[in-house]
């Protein structure tokens, strides 16, 4: 018996990436020339819920790579390929150039300010496709589909005019973190400079973590029913 999408009860047809390969670079676009497109996670997909090559994904990958303090191996991907595809996409330039802000950063464990640069992003779009992969990844982890609900925050995306809620974010990512250090949850993922997560649940409160080229980081929370 063919298995059953990820995301839905029909039938598998292709294999969904997770998270899309764009976001891994080629051997020609891959800083001192190692192929990071391989050993990538896929999930059993039916059309639907198979993103790979969608606008959606492209979006991911020209997004992402603009972060602060990123690592080598995505300044390299942006320069070489990532910068190029965005160039070319006149309208995404343009409301980009048109939303860019001076804003200010708050480091908040060394107490720092550093000036930044931030852009109106669609967050609506990036978290769609953000939450998709973390199902994906689920699915992959657990071998179970996951059809509830999760709430998803990032260290990459300021709220507007808001330092206090920005905080508050930043340290409940970090008691995230704390906790998945404290249960030692394991990195996984073949090409951590690309992307790991970790995942771990205490008691009904599961916690998926993704890590993007080093420190672009996404936390999704989910509450299992008690009765599970
Ligand atoms: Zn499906």
């Amino acid at each position: 018996m063919n298995p059953t999408c990820y995301m839905c009860e029909k039938p598998a047809t292709s294999r969904e990436h997770a998270p899309p390969r764009c976001l891994f670079p080629k051997r020609e676009h891959s800083l001192n020339g190692k192929d990071l497109r391989v050993n990538m996670i896929t999930v059993p997909s039916c059309d639907e819920h198979n993103g790979d090559k969608s606008a959606d994904d492209t979006y991911l990958m020209q997004i992402l790579p603009m972060s602060i303090g990123l690592n080598d191996v995505a300044e390299h991907y942006f320069q070489s390929k990532v910068g190029q595809v965005l160039a070319s996409n006149k309208r995404l330039v343009k409301s980009l150039d048109e939303s860019a802000v001076p804003v200010m950063v708050h480091d908040i464990e060394k107490d720092q300010w550093a000036q930044a640069m931030a852009f109106k992003v669609d967050m609506d779009r990036l978290m769609s496709v953000l939450d998709m992969n973390a199902r994906a990844i689920y699915f992959h982890h657990h071998g179970v589909k996951l059809a509830a609900k999760m709430s998803s925050v990032t260290n990459f995306s300021l709220l507007e005019g808001s330092p206090k809620l920005n905080d508050m974010v930043n340290r409940g990512m970090k008691m995230a973190d704390d906790m998945l250090n404290d249960v030692g949850a394991s990195r996984h993922g073949n090409n951590p400079d690309v992307f790991f997560y970790r995942i771990a649940r205490e008691g009904n409160v599961e916690l998926i973590e993704f890590t993007f080229y080093g420190t672009s980081k996404v936390l999704f929370t989910l509450i299992h029913d008690v009765r599970e």
